[in-house]
């Protein structure tokens, strides 16, 4: 469950948000949603029984593409592959705000039973998988959808330019190939016009439908791979001291991994973790190998941490492998920046959430493990990026499957409440002064 934590510094969060502007269009937005709701609904159903994997969203593209330009947009598609990305410019000028959603599914085999459930295959990484929106992204493409329909039928009285960014691969694009949102915005998807403001959500199973969950600072955690390649000297397993054992050294540089965090950082600022996933090396009991292969990831809050951690990582594993007449050869690659929630937008715009959500149903977010491409956009414009709770009333979100289960299953309530969020944030956004 979000757990209503009111520390301190979110009850100053709250009270300094005085100077909030409700846009005109507030009682508009939610008359609308009302009209757009079964479309959205109908949408959120058809995607979810046909999804694509990252860099594959070519159906759903499609669609999206097809309904932004039906509304009047200006579409450009085929951006970072499958992305969309459609602009909506007001019927009076002022400021651009980006609105994002992620389109991609997961090789998951859905085991949820619902009449839409995904039957569909496809081929990841040389492997036939079967593919789910396991992650809920069939709710923010329908969502969005929503709100660009909702919002062309509002042009005349919308100050300022709504940009729609339909994302591929937020989930990592497939080995070998460049993707999602950092690619977008290398092709330009953020500039002409680039926006004063950007905000996403995400539906998350450990909230109960009706909940928002928003945090001010680091909110998701930066994600990056670690590989080393520990190389010792092959030799009979009986006679060690006829070579190097790397599978010897691995094991001390594992445990030597996990004293960064545990030893070496100051726990109270910040939460990181080094976690080894693979160790891959040997082909039979009695021979002392020549390479061990380990593979991990690194996840931060903090880009001086993640920075010190890299360092750190490197002067471990190379001074264990070192002190046995090994090497260690650190590969470290950087996936996701921290997704940062810019604290002054967070605190301008907490009062469109409660308002939207009713006061006592937004809380502090707590932080989050997991990655957002998100991340890349929002280092380019002040972000904001929020958790709608997705599991239905009466079950506990503490036990409810988790996002990329086979079972994660979203309460279509949370519909209604992702268009009226995302709508009301930007609305509120272009017409603060
Ligand atoms: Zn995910
Ligand atoms: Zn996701």
């Amino acid at each position: 469950m979000i757990k209503k934590l009111i520390c301190g510094a979110f009850l100053v969060f709250f009270s300094l948000a005085g100077t909030h502007a409700q846009s005109p269009m507030a009682a508009e937005i939610d008359r609308r949603t009302q009209l757009v709701v079964e479309n959205v609904v109908r949408w959120r159903r058809d995607f979810h029984e046909h999804p694509e994997l990252g860099n594959r969203e070519t159906r759903t593209a499609k669609i999206v593409a097809d309904h932004l330009r039906k509304l009047g947009m200006e579409v450009r598609t085929d951006v970072a592959h499958t992305g969309v990305v459609g602009l909506l410019r007001g019927g009076k000028p002022g400021k651009v705000v980006g609105l994002r959603a992620d389109m991609d599914g997961l090789p998951v085999t859905e085991q949820v039973n619902v009449p839409f459930a995904s039957k569909v295959k496809a081929t990841y990484n040389g492997q036939e998988v079967g593919v789910m929106h396991a992650c809920g992204h069939d709710n923010h493409v329908a969502i969005l959808m929503g709100v660009a329909e909702l919002f062309a039928g509002m042009k005349d009285q919308l100050p300022g330019t709504v940009k729609f960014l339909f994302q591929p691969a937020e989930e990592g694009a497939p080995i070998g190939e460049e993707g999602g949102a950092a690619l977008m915005v290398k092709e330009g998807a953020f500039d002409n016009p680039k926006p004063d403001a950007v905000f996403g959500l995400h539906v998350w199973a450990s909230g109960n439908v009706g909940h928002i969950g928003v945090r001010s600072g680091a909110t998701m955690a930066s994600s990056d791979v670690l590989r080393i390649t520990v190389r010792g000297k092959q030799t009979h397993g009986a006679v060690p001291w006829g070579g190097i054992d790397p599978v010897v050294v691995t094991s001390q540089i594992v445990l030597g991994l996990q004293t960064i965090a545990s030893r070496q950082l100051d726990v109270t600022k910040t939460p990181s973790i080094i976690t080894v996933g693979s160790i891959h090396g040997g082909v039979r009991y009695n021979i002392i190998p020549d390479e061990v292969q380990l593979e991990g990831t690194i996840r931060t809050f903090n880009a001086d941490v993640q920075r010190e951690i890299h360092r750190r990582i490197k002067l471990t594993a190379e001074s264990i492998a070192a002190s046995a007449g090994a090497t260690a050869n650190v590969v470290i690659t950087p996936l996701y920046p921290v997704t940062i929630n810019d604290p002054k937008l967070t605190e301008t715009m907490l009062p469109t959430l409660r308002r939207v959500a009713g006061a006592d149903m937004v809380s502090e977010q707590p932080l989050v493990m997991p990655a957002e491409d998100f991340s890349f956009f929002a280092q380019r414009a002040p972000g904001m990026f929020v958790f709608l709770g997705a599991t239905r009333k009466g079950v506990d979100p503490a036990t409810a499957p988790a996002n990329h289960s086979p079972l994660f299953d979203v309460d279509e309530g949370v519909l209604p409440l992702g268009v009226r969020t995302l709508a009301n944030l930007a609305a509120d956004f272009l017409t603060q002064r």
